[in-house]
C-alpha cells in the first residue's frame, strides 16, 4: 500500500501544479499601443475573415490592408489567429 500512497501524492501534486502552468500560458498577446484602425492586418481573394500575419489561413493569398479598410468592406476577425477587433 505504501507504493500506491506515494503515486498518489505525487498525482495530488500534479493536479496542483498543472492549472497554474495552465494559466500563465494562456496570457493573451500584448498589442504594441497604436492607432487600432491603422492595424495592418492581411484578408485573402475568397475567404470573408482579416488576419494577423502568419496566420496559416493566409497559404492560398495574402493581401495587406488595414483594419479599418476590413471592417468598412465587412470583413470579420478570424477565429484561428485573432486579429484586434
Ligand atoms: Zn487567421
Amino acid at each position: 500500500m505504501k507504493k500506491l500512497t506515494s503515486l498518489f501524492v505525487l498525482f495530488a501534486a500534479l493536479l496542483f501544479v498543472a492549472p497554474v502552468q495552465h494559466i500563465v500560458a494562456q496570457q493573451p498577446t500584448v498589442w504594441v499601443a497604436q492607432d487600432p484602425l491603422s492595424t495592418t492586418v492581411y484578408i485573402t481573394k475568397t475567404g470573408k475573415k482579416y488576419h494577423r500575419d502568419g496566420c496559416r489561413s493566409l497559404s492560398q493569398s495574402k493581401i495587406k490592408t488595414t483594419l479599418k479598410e476590413a471592417k468598412a468592406k465587412g470583413y470579420t476577425p478570424c477565429k484561428v489567429c485573432h486579429p484586434p477587433q
